[in-house]
């Protein structure tokens, strides 16, 4: 085989401070290079204490950073953790919790977030024209999802969000119980 290019990959194991569930949509996890001049006005929007300025290139990371996170899990699924709260998708669920359970086992993630879907998501009805229905349905699917996951695994904290145009919106948590 052949090498493409020479990267640095650090060795050293981690912990996993959290799994992250997200969209596979490229919009919300952008490889695009943001505008760097917008960028930059960000930074130092950010540096002198407007934090809702986020300078990260793409909202998946801006959204870690703004929590906190170092060394999330990330897995990405279409819809994000839809299925998580649909009857119809136990595969699928069972499917994301068993990548849940092996994140815990070897990085011992410690919170999951879970985003269900985001605005103007294909694996969601359309709701283009319709905001706040996109809200309303969005807040009952992930308390629902929220309140599944968290009975699933009840030591964890668990954090349900919605990533939208305008950012990332969070809408149920559930402290751990233990
Ligand atoms: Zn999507």
């Amino acid at each position: 085989m052949e090498r493409l290019f020479y990267f640095k990959v650090p060795r050293a194991h981690y912990k996993a401070d959290a799994f992250i569930l997200w969209c596979f949509d490229e919009r919300f996890d952008s490889f695009e290079d943001r505008n760097p001049f917008v960028r930059l006005v960000f930074w130092l929007l950010n540096l002198v204490g407007f934090k809702q300025f986020n300078p990260e290139p793409s909202l998946l990371r801006a959204y870690v950073k703004s929590v906190g996170l170092k060394h999330p899990d990330v897995v990405k699924w279409g819809g994000g953790g839809k299925a998580l709260g649909t009857l119809s998708d136990q595969e699928i669920a069972e499917a994301l919790f068993g990548q849940m359970e092996l994140s815990e086992r070897l990085h011992g993630a410690k919170e999951f977030h879970i985003a269900v879907a985001h605005s103007n998501c294909g694996g969601l009805p359309g709701f283009e024209n319709d905001p706040d229905g996109e809200d309303r349905h969005h807040r009952d699917l992930v308390a629902k999802v929220v309140r599944i996951v968290g009975e699933r695994f009840p030591e964890k904290k668990i954090v349900g969000i919605f990533p939208r145009f305008d950012g990332v919106y969070r809408v149920a948590e559930r402290v751990r119980l233990r």
